[in-house]
């Protein structure tokens, strides 16, 4: 043990230090808020609980693809079409909110809201079926939010995709 470590030892010099800390955080402002009564606002992008995206007519633009079910790496989406009837399931507390399905999906078609207060008491709640999905993105992502929300947050975009200049192409047959 050094001479240093000795007095700070028999003086409770740390401790002293600690006070002095202390009494000047009592007089400072609060960093804490009373949640739920105030909130904070929520970060750009914030990936919440899901929603399935309807296009400008209210129409569900998932077409049952799978994509979204494949990269999960939770493997908490189920997708499977019987006939004409698309059903669509994810199982939340299973999510690790990576934002694979949304970047997986060639549609746009699902999105994460921001929603954060989803808690509840049966886990049936918790997991999310189509109707429950459908009403997420009227609640959350409605109007220019849902326009928004890929251009904002997600790349690329599909216009990022474009033919260098110069590369030979497909120009089609001469007449
Ligand atoms: S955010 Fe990630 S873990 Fe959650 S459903 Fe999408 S792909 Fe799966
Ligand atoms: S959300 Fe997208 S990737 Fe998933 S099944 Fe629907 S269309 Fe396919």
């Amino acid at each position: 043990m050094t001479v240093r470590e000795i007095i700070k030892r028999f003086t409770f010099i740390e401790i002293f230090q600690g006070m002095a800390l202390t009494l000047r955080k009592m007089f400072s402002h609060a960093v804490t808020i009373q949640y739920p009564k105030e909130r904070r606002p929520i970060a750009p992008g914030f990936r919440g609980q899901h929603a399935l995206a309807k296009d400008s007519m209210g129409k569900i633009k998932c077409v049952g693809c799978g994509l979204c079910a494949a990269i999960c790496p939770s493997k908490c989406i189920s997708v499977s079409t019987v006939k004409d009837r698309k059903n669509y399931e994810i199982d939340v507390l299973r999510c690790i909110y990576c934002g694979f399905c949304v970047e997986a999906c060639p549609y746009g078609a699902i999105v994460l809201t921001e929603n954060y207060e989803y808690s509840a008491y049966k886990k049936e709640d918790i997991y999310l079926k189509k109707p429950k999905l459908l009403s997420n993105w009227d609640k959350y992502m409605r109007g220019k939010k849902g326009d928004e929300y890929f251009r904002k947050f997600w790349r690329p975009l599909s216009e990022d995709f474009g033919t260098p200049p110069g590369q030979s192409g497909f120009k089609g047959k001469k007449q």
